[in-house]
């Protein structure tokens, strides 16, 4: 497929020199660092590594991709923040999203005054492919935001390579929930596609998100211009220990993911048994939309119980969205719906 990353880019971005926080990586000890105005004195006194060395290798070999494809950000918000202020213009572009999904787009579209083109979504929640192809012939978006498992709907966007090949800017394939998912990760879709991002998290499956880190991968060409651009010390060293050392535990956090899903199942049944429900939607993730006679009621009776629960998204009606959490939390959002 045919990409010009630079035209792509808003123009007065591409020449523009960027601010350098690299320093050496080893035998960090033998330098006197008097660079960067720090402090010589204190137990967090040196700013963190800018460009993520060691994170970045870990999260590449997971991935099974090279430490260049890599940016990452305070968590995936300040990346799709960033993926706007670097692809497009304020008051000129637009971004193409559909809905109901991540609501984070639309906003960080608006603050960047950037606009929003929205497909609506099936009752499915898939989306309609002659739609998006109609929208193709007038859009003028830059970027196209895939999120898939979606969220709040929980299902995954059937047919995600049909969109990706049609749309000719920035195609973000936002996979926050994909470890929860049978469905393949488009990484492996990156060499077809260069104008392709994937945006990953610590904050779900990885249990991380304290930590906030976001994790962007795409081709070394994107990749080496937005670390160029991101904040330069955007996560801090201890985010950076704790990520690396927790992401030594691999078998730990498949067994969570494990529990989870079985948990998912257990409420599931659960809740299909009980007579406030209208619908329970599929999901790939680690939540479930669920659609009840009275959201408002119910929301308020979980809330009576201290359980917090979403009832947020406005072109969903009567819906909740609740996440998977321990099993003796789960027990106890069933027994509080059963006394309704
Ligand atoms: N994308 C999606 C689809 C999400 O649901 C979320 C968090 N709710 C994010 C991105 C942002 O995640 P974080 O900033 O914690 O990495």
């Amino acid at each position: 497929m045919e990409f010009n990353l630079e035209k792509t880019i808003r123009p007065h971005l591409v020449g523009m020199k960027s601010y350098s926080a690299s320093r050496p990586t080893d035998d960090k000890d033998q330098f006197i660092l008097l660079d960067a105005n720090e402090n010589p004195f204190g137990n967090y006194n040196r700013y963190p590594d800018a460009e993520n060395v060691q994170l970045k290798g870990k999260l590449a070999d997971i991935n099974k991709i090279d430490a260049s494809n890599l940016f990452l950000g305070n968590g995936s918000d300040e990346l799709i923040d960033l993926l706007m202020r670097i692809f497009c213009d304020s008051e000129k572009d637009s971004i193409m999203v559909f809905n109901p999904s991540f609501v984070m787009y639309e906003i960080y579209a608006k603050m960047n005054n950037v606009a929003v083109e929205k497909l609506q979504l099936n009752s499915d929640f898939q989306l309609i492919k002659t739609e998006f192809e109609e929208a193709l012939t007038k859009t003028k978006a830059k970027i196209l935001f895939l999120c898939s498992p979606n969220n709040p709907t929980g299902n995954s966007i059937d047919d995600l390579e049909f969109y990706i090949q049609s749309f000719k800017g920035i195609v973000v394939v936002d996979e926050a929930y994909i470890e929860f998912s049978p469905e393949e990760s488009a990484v492996g879709l990156l060499k077809k596609y260069p104008n392709l991002i994937v945006l990953k998290t610590l904050s779900k499956a990885y249990g991380m998100a304290g930590l906030r880190i976001g994790v962007g991968i795409s081709s070394p060409e994107i990749a080496s211009f937005i670390n160029r651009f991101k904040p330069p010390y955007n996560i801090s060293s201890e985010s950076q220990r704790l990520a690396l050392q927790q992401l030594q535990n691999e078998k730990e956090q498949a067994e969570n993911i494990q529990t989870i899903l079985s948990e998912k199942e257990k409420l599931k049944k659960g809740l299909a048994e009980n007579k406030e429900v209208v619908k329970i939607y599929p999901s790939d993730a680690n939540f479930f939309l669920i659609e009840f006679k009275d959201a408002e009621k119910v929301y308020q009776k979980l809330l009576d119980a201290n359980i917090w629960t979403s009832l947020r998204h406005p072109a969903l009606k009567n819906c909740l969205r609740l996440s998977i959490g321990k099993p003796a939390e789960n027990l106890k959002v069933l027994n509080v719906l059963s006394e309704i």
